[in-house]
This record gives structure tokens, sequence and C-alpha cells, in this order.
């Protein structure tokens, strides 16, 4: 038995229903992607790779590449995605670190990879290595034996605050997430996802593919994310996961509305929080309400507002079956009370095995009891639903008070002229910290800092008020939409 491989893959061996649809109008079976995979199984195992042995993949995103994610699964190797933009010295770290005996990388920045290290190195993408080897390969592979606890992945995380972490994602914790969140949002194989993310991140590979794998969900891949491929796909499609970035840049389209989303079941979005206005606003065009979900690497999925019931904008839902939530208090770790701001912990099958090489770090962010610390801070309502004040990181100290950025950025937000927000704390002799905000106002607009001040002013208890405006034509974000808070210290210092 192979735990990931006989609930995703196996159940469609055979089958003739469509999976993947490609930008190039290429399709691919259900059955024809498992004969695909265990071909590339045989190219993994034909170059010495073993059971447990880790492969880096930094490739393009295609057919090719999921098969060699299933494949791996397949052949009992780790699978190791990596944002495709990082840079051959970025990368080296990963490879010095996770010390994999196979590299898998596109043609074109293959040169800067290969000779850094003793494994072996091959390429995916137009005119990479592995495709061609793996035509000639049998469509059947016997599947290698791994149980719920056994590695199936190593995901890296964003690393935004010092360096990047291996998450150790077992077949258990990634099976049993793809089965709470297909029930939760009922996905079956009459869904027609439109996949427009990032398949080295957990939101592109787990959340949308394992779901879809499970359910024998349709698939239409983008490979990367285009506003007019959008547009047209959705008259033809039933759900779309996607970061917030997608339902700004769709409502900010003439012509997005009602007309192009009749046939669709489901917005979900992630990775990012959903501004209330986006919600508010999405709901008013199409009469769809966003689902808004919450997690993260090390964990998968954790929260996730109910498909029937009310999806609440700003909150990000209830906690996933099979999995406990509890909010604490960061400092001493008591649990607190309903309504409190305190941090969130969740402890469930869905909850990895800890950090690649680093037991220190994962003892010091998971409680005896088994409940991992998640660094975001959140408070919960008296039915348990979860809503999500900041990260901790971001929590800004000034003069001894607590002062939580999405609740001042909420306020702005709510300005009129005002598109979005960010703020921050910059360390300052007098308050230790002082409040910084980043703001980007509406296409066209004049903002006029005195009236912003004036008007967000008198809401605020005067120590969150900030000391310093800044206005943006954007706020910098990563590839996942998440605002790099980071990046907007370092300038405002400089
Ligand atoms: P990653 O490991 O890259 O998926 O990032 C995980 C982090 O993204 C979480 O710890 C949260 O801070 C943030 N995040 C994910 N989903 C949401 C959401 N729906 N609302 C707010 N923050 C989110």
């Amino acid at each position: 038995m192979n735990t990931l491989y006989d609930a995703l893959f196996a159940p469609h061996a055979g089958s003739g229903a469509t999976f993947l649809e490609t930008d190039d109008g290429f399709t691919l079976s259900y059955g024809a992607f498992v004969e695909r995979a265990a071909q590339m199984a045989h190219v993994l195992t034909e170059a010495g790779l073993q059971p447990g042995d880790r492969i880096v993949v930094q490739a393009p995103k295609m057919a090719d590449t999921i098969a060699l994610y299933a494949g791996a699964v397949q052949a009992g190797v780790v699978y190791l995605p990596l944002n495709t933009a990082y840079t051959p010295s970025e990368v080296d770290y990963f490879i010095g670190d996770a010390e994999p005996a196979l590299i898998v990388s596109d043609p074109k920045s293959a040169d800067g990879i290969s000779g850094q290290s003793g494994a072996k190195v091959m390429t995916l993408g137009e005119g990479g290595t592995i495709s061609p080897l793996a035509d000639g390969k049998p469509k059947s592979f016997e599947t290698v034996k791994r149980g719920k606890n056994d590695l199936a992945a190593l995901l890296y995380t964003s690393g935004t605050t010092g360096r990047s972490k291996g998450a150790m994602m077992s077949h258990g914790n990634l099976l049993s997430n793809a089965i709470a969140l297909c029930s939760l949002w009922r996905m079956s194989n009459k869904d027609r996802l439109i996949h427009a993310l990032p398949i080295f991140h957990t939101h592109g590979l787990f959340v949308a593919l394992n779901t879809s794998l499970l359910a024998g969900t349709r698939v239409r891949l983008m490979t990367n994310f285009s506003l007019d491929v959008l547009l047209e796909e959705l008259p033809r499609s039933t759900l779309l996961m996607g970061v917030p970035t997608f339902y700004t840049r769709l409502l900010g389209d003439s012509r997005f509305g009602r007309n192009v989303t009749e046939s669709m079941r489901l917005f979900i979005s992630g990775s990012a929080p959903l501004l209330a206005e986006t919600h508010t606003e999405f709901e008013r065009i199409t009469g769809h309400r966003i689902l808004e979900r919450y997690g993260m690497t090390e964990t998968n999925m954790i929260t996730s507002n109910p498909l029937d019931g009310d999806r609440i904008a700003g909150t990000v839902g209830h906690a996933l079956p099979g999995v406990d939530v509890r909010i604490t208090d960061p400092e001493t770790g008591k649990e607190l009370r309903r309504g409190e701001i305190g941090m969130i912990e969740v402890r469930g099958e869905n909850v990895f095995q800890g950090y690649w090489h680093l037991p220190e770090k994962t003892a010091e962010e998971l409680r005896p009891d088994g409940f991992f610390l998640t660094g975001d801070l959140a408070t919960m309502d008296d039915d348990g639903r979860v809503t999500i004040v900041g990260r901790a990181k971001d929590l800004i100290i000034s003069g001894g008070f607590n002062i939580y950025p999405k609740e001042v950025e909420d306020v702005l937000n709510a300005q009129p002229g005002i598109l979005e927000s960010a703020v921050y704390g910059v360390p300052n002799a007098d308050f230790g910290e002082a409040v910084i905000a980043a703001i980007v106002p509406e296409p066209g607009v004049e903002i006029d800092i005195e009236s912003v001040r004036a008007s967000v002013e008198p809401t605020l208890a005067r120590f969150k008020h900030p000391k310093d405006y800044r206005v943006l034509t954007s706020l910098p974000r990563n590839t996942m939409g998440k605002v790099q808070k980071n990046v907007l210290r370092t300038q405002h210092m400089s």
C-alpha cells in the first residue's frame, strides 16, 4: 500500500475522463496521466533514486511536472518543489540543505545549477531531457509501499523572516487534508477547476491538485495567471481557487460580472487576507460570496468558511473536520476566552512532521500536547469562527501598547479613495516602535494625507495613530499575494 498513491492516483487507472487541459488546447485523461506518472517513476528509479530520497524540482507549470510529482509519490521519492523565481544561488541553499539525489530544472536555468552538488541534474520544460526519456518507459510501475507517516514532500517555507525551513509533509498529512477539503467544498467529477496558481506552493500543489485528484475534477491548467484567459474560461468552469489578488484584478476589469460567472459554483480565496471590501464588492457584482479559507505550509489547511451557511467577510471560518484549533496567550500558552486576541494553535493529522534537520526549531513550535504554533494572531467567536488579526511578528508594540496592524488597515481601507494599505512598525527611540502606514490610492485619486489623518484618527486610540504615512502606487507582494512588510520596513529605514 502507498497511502497517497492509492487514494489520489490508482483509482483513475484506465479512466477516459479528462484530468488536465492546458493553454495549448492539449487534454490529458486521468488514465493517461496515471500511465505518465508510471513512466516518470521509472525515470526516477533508473536515475538511481531510492525511496526516501529527495528530488528538487524547479520546473515550469505543465502536465509533465504534475506527472513527475505523481511519479515521485509512486516511487516513494520525496518531492521538493521550488519557486521558479529563485536564482541559482538561492537554489544552492535548498540543495545544500535537502541533499537531493536528483535536481530537475528548467532547461533555461539548468546551466547555473549543474555542477553545484553531487546530485544528478535533469531538465523539464521545452527541450528538456526528462519528457523524451519518459516516453520510452513502460506505462505501469510497481508502486513502492509507503505508509501514512512516510514523507511525501518537503516544502520550504517562504522565509520572509529568517531562513527558509523545509516542512516535512507525510502521506497522511496531505491525504487527510485533501479528504477534509474535498468533502467540505463538495468537489466532484462534475467540477471544472480553473488552476491559475503556481504548483510549487501548498495552495496550487496540494489544496488545488490533491483535492481535484481525489474528486476526479477536471482541471484547466493555466501556465500563468492571465486575466484574459481567466475571463474566457470562467463561463466554462465551476471552481476557482485563488489568492486575493485574483479577485481584486477581476473586479478591476470591466468585462467581469454576473454574465461570465453563471456556470461557476464556487470561488475560493486563501494564502493572504481577503479584504472584507473585496468580498462585498464581489458579491455585489456577481452574486457569489467568495469562500475564504486559511492555512499554511506546515499545517495544510486549518479553517474554512462553510459551503452551506454563512461565509462571513473578514473571517476564515471554522476548523476543518479532524482539526483542533485553539487561541492562546502567546506568552503563557494558556487558552484564552472567546473573543480575546491570541495565537492560533493547531493540532491534527494535517500538521507536518517537523522541520527538516531542525529538531530544536520543530520543538520550539510545538506544544507538548501536539499543538503547533502558527504565529498568526486571531480571535475565535462563540461559534468557533476564526478572525485573523495579523501575524505575531507583525504585531507592533509602541509605548508598551499592542497594535494589531489589521485594525488600523481596516480603518484606512474604509476611507474613500484608498484602495489598500499596509501598517507596520519601525524602530523608534521614544516608543520602541512607531506605527507607519503605507497607503495605495485608487487609480486616478490624489490622496491628501492630512484629510486621511483627520478622518482616521478620531476612530482609533491615540497610540494606534500612524506617525507617518507613505503613498505608494502598489504594495510589495510575493508570488502568493502576501504583502511583504519586511520590504516596506527596509525601504522606510533607508
Ligand atoms: P504559507 O505557508 O506560504 O502558505 O503562508 C501561511 C500564512 O499565510 C499563514 O500563516 C497566514 O499568515 C497567511 N494566510 C493564509 N491564508 C490566509 C487567510 N485566508 N487570511 C489571512 N492570512 C492568511
